[in-house]
């Protein structure tokens, strides 16, 4: 599979599914968009919130906004392939075929 496939594959496979994602790969997001919490990437007190959207849609006053798969990347440090891939492994994506 390219990497924009499977880039595009996991963003619409995990639609709606980002907090199951995210609790998954050890990344802890509130549970209300209204709750103020941690920063996953870059700590603090209540400068994090997480309001989804369907597409893990997140803002820190600190280190920035993004989907779920740049919080992925902001907390593990990779590029968006590599969150794509943690990504596919939860939700059973076999990328490693080939067509
Ligand atoms: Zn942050």
């Amino acid at each position: 599979m390219r990497n924009i496939d499977l880039i595009n594959q996991v963003t619409s496979e995990a639609a709606g599914n980002w907090p199951y994602i995210l609790q998954s790969l050890s990344i802890d997001v509130p549970d209300s968009p209204r709750n103020h919490a941690p920063c996953p990437h870059c700590g603090g007190t209540d400068r994090f919130r997480f309001d989804d959207k369907g597409k893990g849609s997140h803002i820190c006053n600190h280190c920035g906004a993004g989907d779920g798969l740049d919080l992925i990347k902001k907390v593990n440090n990779c590029d968006t392939t590599e969150a794509a891939k943690m990504v596919a492994d939860v939700l059973n994506i076999d990328y490693r075929t080939t067509e």
